[in-house]
């Protein structure tokens, strides 16, 4: 049986806003769960899966395309772009309708589909998607609506042809052309995806990876291109126009005084997304927003107490699935008056190109600009003999640790499995592990990640399968 103790209402069900719903139902409250799409957000529906399940198809073609290294000749395969449509959305209805029944589970969750606004502080007006309206009270109320792609001011921005992700992920074929503008994680994952998928893949990017590790941002240029892609770099679409039934971008250097111009036939449009906070009458109630998303403080509570605001649509800019999940469980705990033991500072990050890029923690940028004495070390998993097997040699791991306590600060990965293999750095830093605890681990042989025990052998000059530093004689 339930005490519950509190009434939590949570606005939007992505990941942010239905894991914080399930943990509140753990802890006894009372929740409404308001959501006017579908559940799992953008995640689940426009986001994360639906891109993965295509990076999956990608990496099969791939597979296909090189299976020859292998010794296996594979003749006469072709890709159908409705069946690759379908599959993608069998795979979101199977994951969306697991989350409906595992929310449906608890009796002290009430989904309501609709679209909520704020009346008071601790009222929300919600304007139910089969008509009609209704009123909600709650104790606290948790803001979890999400972002939207953001487009650019690029003149011929609305031509038909330029598209979303949301729009990409809708079409039921491979465009011949696709020109990518932007050189964040959700245009470099379209850009790598599509061209396994079979497009000729035009990038303009501004900047590769801007948040990024510097040393990985620099490795990947050049495996974008080996993959295919055709790449232009410090440059930005200044103006896209009709070319006959094509498009026509037109792109100027950012430090040269250059334009190029480009053909196809979408131009996608990955140049951020922007926080959702349309229509929840929040300056009625006095939460503070600004074009970064709701102001929050270190607990992730608004200007207005008791409302807090987690993941997309926080001014805290980390649009990640797992950190809005996160940041709901730790407001939620907080609210029921639990402390919460969750490490937000640090998080993985992955970016799922066809050689993958992960990393945890701090770049090498930033310890020099906080003055941290570090050391660095990096492992090729060209030495590696999983990653050889595989036939992945492309890519290194790079630990970065203090000299002061030891500490390991920052694991930054670009090669085969990064994505997963960056869980060993973020267990490590979250924990505030020292180098010894990774050298200390017996790691299995032959696998990936004894690329990462050498990485952190070598902090120490210790690492096996390195060649020692030439020493000076004499
Ligand atoms: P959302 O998932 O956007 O959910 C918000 C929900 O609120 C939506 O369902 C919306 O309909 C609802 N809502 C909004 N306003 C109202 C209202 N007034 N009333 C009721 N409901 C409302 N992240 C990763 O970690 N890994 C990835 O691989 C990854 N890939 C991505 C690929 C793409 C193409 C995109 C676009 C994003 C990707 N992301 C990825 C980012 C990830 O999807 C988001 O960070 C995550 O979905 C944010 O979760 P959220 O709960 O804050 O918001």
């Amino acid at each position: 049986m339930y005490r519950l103790t509190k009434r939590i209402a949570i606005i939007g069900a992505g990941p942010g806003g239905y894991v914080a719903a399930i943990r509140a139902a753990q802890l006894e409250a009372q929740v409404y769960l308001i959501e006017n799409r579908e559940i799992g957000g953008t995640c689940l529906n426009r986001g994360c899966i639906p891109t993965k399940t295509y990076f999956r198809n990608a990496q099969i073609l791939s597979d296909l395309r090189n299976s020859h290294e292998f010794g296996i000749k594979v003749e006469g395969f072709s890709l159908d772009g409705k069946a690759l449509l379908e599959r993608k959305n069998k795979v979101v209805n199977d994951l969306v309708s697991g989350i409906e029944r595992l929310i449906g589970s608890y009796p002290n969750i009430e989904l309501i589909q609709g679209k909520a606004s704020f009346k008071d502080k601790n009222t929300l007006n919600v304007q139910l998607n089969g008509g009609g309206s209704r009123e909600v009270e709650a104790d606290n109320i948790i803001i979890a609506t999400g972002s939207y792609p953001q487009m650019t001011e690029t003149k011929g921005i609305d031509l038909p042809g330029v598209i979303t992700s949301d729009d990409l992920l809708e079409l039921d074929h491979v465009p011949e052309t696709l020109i990518v503008v932007g050189g964040g994680v959700i245009g470099l994952e379209f850009a790598s995806i599509y061209k396994e998928l079979g497009s000729h893949v035009i990038l303009l990017a501004s900047r590769i990876l801007k948040d990024g590790d510097k040393e990985i941002a620099k490795r990947l240029t050049p495996m974008l291109k080996k993959q295919g892609i055709e790449t232009y770099v410090d440059i930005r679409a200044k103006e896209i126009t009709k070319d006959g039934e094509r498009l026509k971008v037109v792109a100027r250097y950012k430090e040269k005084d250059e334009e190029i111009e480009v053909i196809g036939d979408y131009v996608l449009i990955a140049s951020g997304r922007a926080p959702l906070v349309e229509g929840l009458n929040l300056e009625g109630i006095g939460v503070e927003f600004s074009g970064r998303g709701i102001k929050v403080n270190d607990s992730y509570e608004t200007t207005v107490p008791g409302i807090y605001a987690i993941g997309d649509v926080n001014s805290k800019g980390i649009q990640l699935a797992h950190v809005a999940s996160s940041q709901g469980e730790y407001v939620v705990e907080t609210i029921m008056g639990h402390k919460p033991d969750l490490n937000l500072e640090h998080w993985p990050a992955c970016v799922f190109t066809m050689t993958e890029v992960a990393q945890v923690g701090f770049t090498e940028e930033q310890l020099k600009e906080k003055g941290i004495d570090y050391r660095s070390s990096k492992f090729m998993f060209s030495a590696n003999g999983k990653a050889l097997s595989l036939g992945e040699t492309d890519g290194i791991i790079k630990i970065l640790a203090s000299n002061e306590d030891n500490r390991i600060l920052g694991v930054h990965i670009i090669g085969p499995h990064a994505n997963d293999l960056i869980h060993e750095g973020a267990l490590a830093i979250s924990n505030n592990m020292d180098v010894s605890a990774i050298k200390r681990t017996i790691h299995a042989h032959p696998t990936l990640s004894e690329a990462f025990f050498e990485a952190a052998l070598g902090l120490d000059e210790a690492a096996i399968h390195i060649a020692p530093k030439k020493k000076r004689r004499g």
